[in-house]
């Protein structure tokens, strides 16, 4: 049952996804290329490795212009980069990616896929990826991806023969798509999921080639090519109004989180694949030869062929309902195929074409946008016949009730019917919620329990409703999502998915606070209720060695949606320590413990994301010497909020405010990371940042590119800035001056100061310094040379030029208690004659 249950869903994902803002309606061209479409039966499936990997171009050209089913097969949603619209990283910034490549396929016409590996950030080579996935997980995913959705072809993206060229991540996607292509049609190989799908075997393997990958479009113009395929890109689609390359450039301006919105392209254009194994390719240019992507490649399939032929050849643009009996023929022949596979891909389409010429109008609307399990909700239904076909509505059936309704009623053409049904959400419903969120991940891998789930990228909507019709007397289910469909003064018309959401859910103000001395801290905590008359309470769990009190802090919440704050007083032990805080809320005996977070841009559907609620609290065993610094901000980064979290005074200076009087009122000078790379004005200002340090100020520089630097004397003294990183958060740090006044005051830096550290040691570390320079740290990536850059001083006048690529804007928000010693320590330099002599 559960079986037959999810296949259902998987096929209902599809369309929901379409539907996420405004449900689509197709008019003429669209049907027409529709009907088109619904005469190919050949398959693409496109792998690399993140959201924006993908080359929209190719993939709009093989699902509008070729007409093949194409799917993109991303083996991460990309949580491991940085986000440029919102403050959403890792998991959440997963979800936003996700519908950011859903946005990406509404355009160019393909679907998504994904597997369970996570985005862990940069990875240098494929050998660490794959250790850190979990590689024979991923690579059963792409062989599930491939059963499946049975492609003919597939194209990677990245080359599996230059390991260490790319990110880990790209070649690792084409090495295990290489592997997968061979497994697929293997049934010994990952064979439980064969208890859900069958084998295949694609008939070609290809990598999305171009001058890119050759360094240069010389060196690729020199290239033997007799391996490979190149067609135009370019075409232009008269029914779209719209050339392949412009509507490529829109689906790829989709990744706005990651600063992807760019200017249109049209023309002309060649794009290359290089033919890797598979069947051998004839001389035709053609990378589907001698595949049958005709409704003949199936039995049954020619009578269907003979009607939708002579749909597209005389389509009726002015009246598309004129064609509603002879697809309706195609309908039922398509019932009696034997072929499964087709059958649900081509009865969805064909649907979805019927639906269209009918000009049929079904929504079940919400009257709220969400509601817990155990209420009621009411729902609006509208149905509507907008054409002259006899249509009756037979019955209609909720999902969360056992029997359908009947209704028996004809659709008279034009005139609007509406129901209205109220409802209860079952106890046991399920929150709405991505899927692979529902358990605890590891750094590599998401985990998924159902096999049916895996590869999906959303959950599938588990309040829904068939409308049973009957259309020139044959039947005909259609399957709509409830929505919220609301209006708004100044947006208009608005639609969000209806969601299942928790009675009452909790959030903490911070994810991190760190108490630098024994001294209590006020934490607040935010109740939100989920339906009306809350009553209850909240308690907290914290760490044994911490006290929390109140024990308990009552709530009572009027209305749905409203909140309340309580304020629990945290107090540290007296020595070194670190653990969680959870606000646990209690209504009639249940205890909720997770927070409700809501992302709501303007590009993609509104999204709901529940997670575990919790803060980080980290009693520090530090000292610090200085308190007031001046703080220069670069591209952003917390480490500001990080340091007055221990109690520094913290200024930002603008660009324009740096003079030497400003300066000079400051126990050390902060600069954000790639404030160099970024901030014109610092060209002017370096001179005076030197001075201060000549004075005797202590600066101290985090991380920027070597390229596109604003200065040409980035130190007083001759420093390279390099491409060196260590990605590793767990590589062996070795201390190169045990002695050296940083590494010892006013706190004793050892390595157990660099366990904890969270997704890389550094980046961009210099490469060549002058000897005034003293290097105090080394480390280095496996297989690697040891890297000595990451933390170089030099004496200037009679200060202390700091410059260090240590990674302490990732490390402070994540609660690191060694990144704030060791900081403490820089801002501390060159202090300890003045502490003496106080002393
Ligand atoms: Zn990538």
């Amino acid at each position: 049952m559960y079986q037959i249950r999810l296949c259902l869903l998987l096929f209902l994902s599809t369309i929901f996804s379409l539907q996420a803002q405004q449900p689509k309606k197709l008019n003429s061209s669209e049907i027409y290329e529709a009907v088109q479409k619904l005469n190919v039966l050949g398959s693409v499936l496109y792998i690399a490795a993140h959201p924006d990997d993908e080359n929209t171009r190719l993939i709009s050209y093989m699902s509008n212009e070729v007409k093949a089913r194409t799917a993109y097969l991303s083996l991460t949603r990309g949580d491991g980069g940085q986000n440029l619209i919102g403050p959403e990283i890792r998991e959440l910034l997963g979800v936003i990616r996700t519908q950011e490549l859903l946005g990406a396929r509404r355009v160019d016409g393909g679907e998504q896929r994904f597997t369970r590996a996570n985005d862990f950030g940069y990875s240098k080579h494929p050998d660490e990826t794959l250790e850190i996935w979990n590689k024979d997980d991923v690579l059963s995913d792409v062989v599930w991806a491939i059963r499946e959705f049975k492609p003919d072809i597939i194209i990677n993206r990245f080359d599996h023969r230059t390991p260490g060229r790319t990110h880990g991540h790209h070649t690792s996607s084409a090495m295990l798509s290489m592997e997968a292509f061979d497994m697929a049609n293997d049934a010994s190989k990952y064979s439980s999921q064969l208890e859900l799908t069958q084998t295949w075997q694609p008939q070609r393997l290809f990598f999305n080639t171009s001058w890119w990958f050759y360094g240069s479009q010389e060196k690729f113009e020199e290239a033997d090519k007799s391996n490979m395929l190149s067609f135009d890109i370019g075409t232009f689609y008269s029914t779209k109004g719209s050339s392949n390359n412009e509507l490529a450039s829109l689906a790829s301006s989709q990744h706005l989180s990651q600063g992807f919105g760019r200017l249109s392209q049209r023309g002309s254009q060649q794009e290359y694949i290089e033919f890797l194994k598979g069947e051998p390719l004839d001389d035709t240019n053609d990378f589907f030869a001698g595949i049958d992507t005709s409704w003949n490649r199936i039995k049954g399939g020619q009578a269907i062929e003979t009607i939708m032929s002579e749909i597209e050849n005389n389509f009726n643009f002015v009246n598309p309902s004129a064609h509603l009996p002879q697809l309706l023929e195609a309908y039922k022949l398509l019932h009696n195929l034997k072929d499964e596979h087709w059958k649900t891909i081509k009865t969805k389409e064909l649907k979805t074409i019927i639906e269209a010429c009918a000009g049929l109008y079904l929504e079940v609307s919400a009257t709220r946008p969400h509601a817990s399990p155990n209420s009621d909700v009411e729902l609006k239904m509208e149905v509507l016949n907008r054409s002259n076909s006899k249509i009756n509505l037979v019955s209609y059936n909720l999902s969360t009730l056992k029997n359908g309704i009947s209704k028996n009623m004809e659709l008279p053409t034009n005139q609007r019917l509406n129901f209205e049904e109220a409802i209860t959400i079952p106890n046991n419903m399920a929150y709405t919620a991505p899927y692979w969120l529902n358990t605890q991940s590891t750094l590599g891998m998401y985990h998924v329990e159902h096999q049916d789930l895996i590869g999906l990228p959303e959950t599938p909507r588990a309040v829904f409703v068939d409308f049973n019709l009957t259309i020139e007397g044959t039947p005909i289910t259609i399957t709509k999502p409830v929505v919220y469909r609301y209006s708004k003064p100044d947006k208009g018309e608005l639609y969000r998915p209806f969601e299942i959401i928790p009675e009452v859910s909790a959030s903490i103000s911070n994810e991190v606070f760190i108490f630098e001395n024994d001294q209590q801290k006020e934490i607040e905590v935010t109740v939100k209720a989920g339906r009306d008359a809350i009553d209850g309470f909240v308690q907290m769990a914290y760490p044994n060695d911490w006290s929390v009190y109140p024990q308990k802090q009552k709530i009572e919440i009027a209305n749905k949606g409203d909140i309340q704050k309580v304020v629990f007083t945290v107090i540290p032990p007296k020595g070194k320590s670190e653990g969680l805080i959870t606000p646990m809320v209690n209504v009639n005996g249940e205890f909720y413990t997770d927070e409700l977070i809501e992302i709501d841009y303007a590009h993609i559907p509104f999204q709901t994301v529940l997670m575990p609620s919790e803060s980080k609290v980290v009693r520090l065993d530090i000292q610090k010497r200085g308190n007031n610094i001046g703080y220069i901000e670069g591209a952003g980064d917390v480490v500001p909020e990080s340091l007055r979290q221990i109690g520094y005074s913290v200024t930002v200076i603008k660009p324009d405010e740096i003079s030497p009087e400003n300066l000079s009122n400051f126990d050390a000078i902060v600069v954000g990371i790639r404030a160099y790379n970024i901030v014109e004005e610092l060209k002017f200002k370096q001179k005076f940042l030197l001075d201060y340090v000549k004075e005797g100020g202590n600066l101290v520089i985090q991380y920027n590119t070597n390229r596109r630097l604003k200065v040409d004397n980035l130190a007083p003294y001759e420093l390279k800035l390099s491409r060196d990183r260590v990605t590793d958060e767990n590589a062996l740090v070795r201390i190169l001056e045990p002695n050296h006044p940083i590494l010892n005051f006013p706190n004793k830096i050892t390595i157990q100061d660099f366990e904890g550290w969270v997704q890389e040691r550094g980046l961009y570390f210099p490469n060549e310094w002058s000897e005034e320079f003293t290097p105090l740290l080394a480390s280095n990536d496996k297989g690697e040379t040891s890297k000595e850059g990451a933390l170089l001083v030099a004496k200037y006048g009679k200060g202390n030029y700091i410059y260090t690529g240590l990674s302490f804007f990732r490390e402070f928000p994540a609660g690191v208690s060694g990144a704030y010693r060791l900081f403490a320590n820089l801002l501390s330099a060159g202090k300890e004659d003045k502490t003496q002599l106080k002393n």
